[in-house]
């Protein structure tokens, strides 16, 4: 093993097996570039950011005309017109009953944020609620608050002593729904529950589960009725995803806080934001300063990023973007047909614009063996899919056509003959 020259400690990355990392230089469309002139297909949207495509013009243009008038400045007693527009914009998209936006960088903060938001309502509001209730296989970030309301495995086991402790619902798998909902009321009933978070239809990290518009409803329906607030994580779903804005809108639920980042800016660049009832602003709202919403980065509101991000309301306002997210998901389904009966496969699925089957292989699980060498063989085809072990998922960019479709799942068709041999 040579050890590498970079001195790059990468993301999620086991630098003793992972060789060297592959230079890109460009990226169009839903294709990356690599130094060397050989081109990827990006059928993963670069980790789930990018939307649109990469470099949609429109977006680039907003952040090169942004660099001319404003960078950077502190957001506390400061505000601009690029966080303004975005903010307005971001109510206008939302699903009803939000009303105020905080901003900050990454889905993980966006996370915090939303969970301290919860916290202090509770506190505000003189009450002893401090528990916070998430399903089973979530994936929330991987900043230790939301990395405590995520599913617990390998990949947290040396951090577990800093992990708070949160009251875990089983996953509502196809057929078992009645158990989470039965879970989730036992475990709202608690005085101390304060706030469910969850991904809404499809646990992204987690292994691309999905579950049924009708459980998100039930749960969204027994937390209201005990008073327990609904935190809905719509980090991946956001965006159209799931073939809507939001995801939560297919269910017709309001949640009391909504954390959204990837697709804001169309993936071109970190922002992120958390929305809230007025209920929870207001109990943050008072004369006592000991009542503030305690919580600040240095970049929040950053105005390229904000100008980036309304670039990215302007083209759903102004595009087909539905349409295009229409057909990609017949696209997507009319390609998953030839797998549904395939033996080598399990729980061919899909969400929106996401699919996933599992690879029927005796070692599933994160670190199943097959992950890396399935990775291997997609890239030697020339297509950029991680499996999450065994769980191989496409979630293309929304420019794609049907013949790159085509070349992604026949790369996936290739690449499980030569693993499981037919
Ligand atoms: C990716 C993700 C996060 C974390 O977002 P980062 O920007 O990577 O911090 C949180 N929640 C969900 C559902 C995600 O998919």
């Amino acid at each position: 093993m040579t050890r590498a020259t970079s001195p790059l400690w990468h993301p999620f990355t086991q630098h003793a097996v992972a060789g060297e990392m592959i230079g890109i230089s460009r990226a169009e469309g839903a294709t990356l570039e690599t130094h060397d002139g050989r081109r990827i297909l990006d059928a993963i949207s670069s980790w789930w950011v990018i939307t649109h495509g990469h470099r949609q013009p429109r977006i680039m243009a907003a952040i090169r005309q942004q660099t001319e008038k404003l960078d950077q400045v502190i957001f506390a007693g400061f505000t601009h017109e690029p966080a303004e527009k975005l903010a307005r914009g971001l109510i206008t998209h939302a699903p009803t009953g939000l009303a105020h936006v905080f901003l900050s960088d990454s889905g993980s903060t966006a996370v915090e944020v939303a969970l301290k938001m919860a916290l202090g309502y509770w506190s505000n509001l003189g009450q002893q609620r401090t528990r916070i209730l998430a399903l089973e296989h979530g994936y929330h970030g991987d900043t230790v608050g939301a990395m405590s309301a995520g599913a617990r495995g390998v990949f947290s086991r040396a951090y577990a002593p800093l992990l708070f402790d949160v009251e875990r619902i089983p996953f509502p798998q196809p057929g078992r729904e009645q158990t989470t909902l039965d879970a989730l009321e036992q475990a709202c009933r608690d005085p101390r529950a304060a706030a469910l978070i969850v991904e809404p239809l499809i646990a992204g990290a987690g292994g691309m589960l999905t579950y049924s518009i009708e459980t998100l409803a039930e749960m969204s329906r027994i937390c209201r009725k005990h008073g327990v607030l609904l935190i809905l994580d719509e980090v991946m779903t956001g965006w159209g995803r799931t073939g809507t804005l939001w995801a939560c809108t297919q269910a017709g639920v309001a949640p009391d806080i909504l954390c959204t980042a990837k697709g804001l800016t169309g993936g071109a660049i970190p922002l992120a934001a958390t929305l809230a009832t007025p209920a929870i602003y207001d109990a943050h709202y008072s004369t006592d300063r000991s009542r503030t919403f305690f919580h600040s980065s240095s970049y929040t509101a950053n105005p390229i990023a904000c100008a980036a991000a309304v670039a990215n309301l302007e083209i759903w306002d102004s595009e087909p973007v539905a349409e295009r997210i229409a057909t990609l998901v017949a696209m997507q389904s009319q390609r998953l047909d030839r797998f549904r009966a395939d033996a080598r496969f399990a729980n061919v699925r899909q969400c929106g614009t996401i699919t996933a089957m599992d690879l029927t292989v005796p070692d599933d699980g994160y670190l199943a063996g097959i992950g890396p060498t399935l990775y291997r063989a997609f890239l030697e085809a020339g297509v950029l899919l991680r499996p999450l072990g065994n769980t191989i998922y496409v979630m293309p960019p929304y420019c794609v056509t049907a013949a790159y479709l085509d070349r992604v799942y026949d790369a996936i068709d290739g690449a499980a003959d030569r693993v499981i041999p037919r």
